[in-house]
């Protein structure tokens, strides 16, 4: 049986190996511990094993997860959908947001952005699969998206984050990455953030300069989507 402390230790020895392997500083790249539909529990146990970076899609499940671990001192991500209505709970409750597509849902987040609390950390989520993909901006939108935000008082913008279109073939992997990384360079804000890489892809995503990797499965084990 595999535990949570193990399944940290062998993806952080596939981050340090994907690291070398470019002669990247492994301290560049932070993992992001996707933990969407498993218990409190198990996020207690990661915590243990020295995780801090915990990333849900959900905004209720969550913040049910957030109220049981308030006695822990854990940095919390947003990184599913957003809905308007959902903004709100997003900006008191979450340090980061990856997952930031459109103008609407930014401005109220930075309306909405706690004044005790500092600026919320937001990626801006690309679609670099064209039509397969329904989150994301497009290429085309970006620049006027990103200087947008950029403006905008309660957040600080960090970067981009993708979710390109599943594949096992590592060249298509290393494309789809390095067109994100491509886009923020020509974005050339100054941004040091590109949130990218999951379970079956950190390899390719850090080779092309991922410095969150967003790490579910590998972790927790396969999500039983019926028991969430
Ligand atoms: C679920 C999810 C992940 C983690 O995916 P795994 O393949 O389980 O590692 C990463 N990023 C986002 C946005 C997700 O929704």
């Amino acid at each position: 049986m595999s535990t949570i402390a193990g399944n940290i230790a062998q993806v952080e020895a596939r981050i340090r190996a994907a690291a070398l392997a470019v002669q990247r500083d492994v301290t560049s790249i932070h993992l992001l511990a996707v933990s969407k539909t498993k218990p409190a529990g198990a996020l207690r146990e990661a915590h243990a094993a020295g995780i801090r970076d915990f990333g849900e899609n959900y905004l209720q499940e969550a913040r049910t997860k957030q109220v049981e671990l308030a006695d822990l001192p854990l940095c919390w991500h947003f990184i599913g959908p957003i809905q308007s209505n959902k903004t709100r709970d997003i900006a008191e409750h979450f340090a980061w947001v990856h997952s930031v597509d459109r103008l609407k849902i930014a401005q109220r987040l930075s309306e909405q952005r706690p004044a005790d609390l500092p600026p919320l950390n937001i990626c801006i989520q690309v679609n670099v699969s064209g039509e397969a993909s329904k989150s994301g901006c497009t290429p085309t939108d970006l620049p006027a998206l990103a200087a947008a935000i950029s403006a905008l008082p309660r957040l600080k913008l960090r970067g981009l984050m993708a979710i390109p279109e599943p594949t096992e073939d590592r060249a298509e992997q290393d494309a789809a990455f390095a067109a994100v990384r491509t886009l923020q360079e020509s974005l050339n804000m100054g941004l040091d953030t590109l949130s990218m890489g999951m379970s079956h892809d950190l390899e390719s995503a850090i080779a092309q300069g991922a410095t969150w990797v967003r790490i579910g499965t590998a972790l927790f084990g396969a999500r039983d989507y019926g028991q969430a």
